[in-house]
């Protein structure tokens, strides 16, 4: 299967989808080398990030050897990779996704209400219908693995298809959020974020979401002038005593500096943002150091917000080629709208067009955390407007290069502390024992982050994919 795979599929697209949609379990006894590679230790610094002229094995789902290909032989049958000129990375991370969002107009009324457009409801079923697809696009970026980091008790089904999908990233998943306020427009009946108003209430919802097996808690951290912060820290509190009790660990959305060191004072093992208006202090690492937590800084998507509602969002290279069709198809859905369907706070800003600025203070406790030795986690909030799934990973890694970070420090927060956030030590790295989740590049990715979306294979559980071939298949 991997010889059709590996050598023909790029000429026979029919065949592509057939071997895509084979599921991994059937490959068992298949091998596969990849012969003549630079193999990419993102773990490692100076000379041992790479190794160069490297044959890898694998053998099923696993990595059973690395080494100098003058002296690591290739199983007898095994389907040969050529590696020659090319990179092998570790399949990425994304530590931040809501598959129950699209990143289209309509997918957060309770921010910008479209629903006299396209009703709410059709576009959660839309999303629903269209998971496949965007399995697809997370595979074709390149990305492996992701983390969605709350919506409605709907995102436990989503696990259990992606765990039964071949084509799909391998999934952790958080319940709903476990909120300091309402989102009604987001309330169907299975709502996403979810109003907890003392420690009672947010043990009770922590042990209904602990039925269905989660990765995760998560709570929506929202601190507005006259909330009484210590009333709120205590129920961040509860949350995260209740996810500890369970051998789960405590995601919170903090975006304000006092918010942030509450939620870790609280209990937080895992930041799924950074701080964005203020520069962290001392104190504010003391804090991260003590829980061993990790942040994932989203630089991007507040920024995709402001694009999209302005109507000045556009496509990159690799969302025009790597993105779900049908949601880029969608995006300049502004530029037909009849103006009476434009809520006044969007026709504003189409007719303002106030300023976007570059995330800076974002980018410099990026930085500055880093230098820290505080574990950083890419992570794009995939799903919320003007943030697409798949490619946005690419948008998001130009930013953090932008912060400062190497190319080496990016692809790390990408694979090995992205495998760290998942609790995983079989994902992340190119080693003997690990799942063989890669992407082959035909471009340095140590030279040029940008060469992160040059994908031209991606491997999941020793299954070789082909992102154009992908693509297609959902055209
Ligand atoms: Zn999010």
């Amino acid at each position: 299967m991997n010889r059709w795979c590996a050598g023909l599929l790029s000429v026979l697209l029919v065949a592509v989808v057939g071997c895509t949609t084979t599921p991994a379990t059937k490959q068992g006894a298949g091998q596969l080398a990849i012969v003549g590679v630079t193999v990419v230790n993102p773990e490692r610094d100076g000379a041992e990030a790479t190794m160069a002229d490297a044959t890898v094995v694998i053998s099923g789902e696993r990595i059973v050897s690395v080494g100098p290909r003058a002296s690591t032989s290739v199983p007898t049958g095994a389907t040969r990779l050529d590696g020659k000129g090319k990179w092998l990375i570790p399949g990425m991370i994304d530590g931040h996704v809501h598959f129950f969002q699209s990143g289209n107009l309509y997918t957060r009324p309770d921010g910008a209400d479209f629903n006299a457009v396209v009703p709410y409801a059709q576009e959660t079923a839309r999303n629903k219908a269209r998971l496949p697809a965007t399995f697809k696009v997370w595979l074709a970026s390149g990305v492996t693995s992701v983390i969605d980091i709350g919506g409605p008790f709907w995102n436990f089904d989503m696990r259990d298809i992606a765990d039964k999908t071949a084509a799909a990233p391998r999934v952790e998943v958080a319940g709903p959020l476990i909120s300091m306020v309402d989102r009604v427009k987001l309330d169907l009946g299975d709502p996403p974020i979810i109003k907890i108003e003392s420690p009672e209430a947010a043990r009770a919802l922590v042990a209904r979401e602990l039925e269905r097996k989660p990765d995760f808690i998560k709570v929506w951290f929202i601190h507005q002038p006259g909330d009484d912060m210590a009333k709120q820290e205590a129920i961040v509190r509860a949350a995260g005593d209740a996810a500890h009790a369970a051998h789960l660990r405590l995601a919170v959305h903090a975006t304000e500096l006092d918010v942030a060191k509450a939620s870790l004072r609280a209990g937080a093992d895992y930041l799924v943002h950074s701080v964005f208006e203020e520069p962290v202090d001392d104190e504010f690492i003391a804090l991260m150091r003590k829980n061993h937590a990790l942040l994932c800084p989203t630089l991007f998507v507040r920024n995709g917000y402001a694009y999209t509602l302005s109507n000045r969002w556009q496509a990159t290279p690799e969302e025009q080629r790597l993105a779900d069709p049908q949601i880029l198809a969608a995006m300049h859905d502004l530029d037909k709208m009849p103006k009476d369907k434009i809520p006044p706070r969007i026709a504003k800003l189409i007719a303002d067009k106030p300023p976007i600025n570059a995330p800076t203070v974002a980018e410099q406790n990026l930085k500055k955390l880093w230098d820290a030795g505080i574990p950083i986690v890419m992570g794009t909030d995939a799903g919320n407007v003007g943030t697409l799934h798949g490619p946005s990973v690419f948008r998001e890694m130009a930013l953090m290069h932008d912060a400062g970070l190497t190319p080496l420090q990016v692809l790390r927060s990408a694979t090995t502390n992205g495998a760290k956030a998942m609790g995983r030590d079989d994902l992340g790295a190119i080693a003997p024992g690990k799942l063989a989740d890669l992407v082959l590049l035909d471009a340095d990715p140590l030279a040029d982050v940008g060469n992160l979306s040059h994908a031209e294979r991606v491997i999941k559980g020793g299954v070789v994919y082909d992102p154009k071939a992908l693509i297609d298949s959902i055209r």
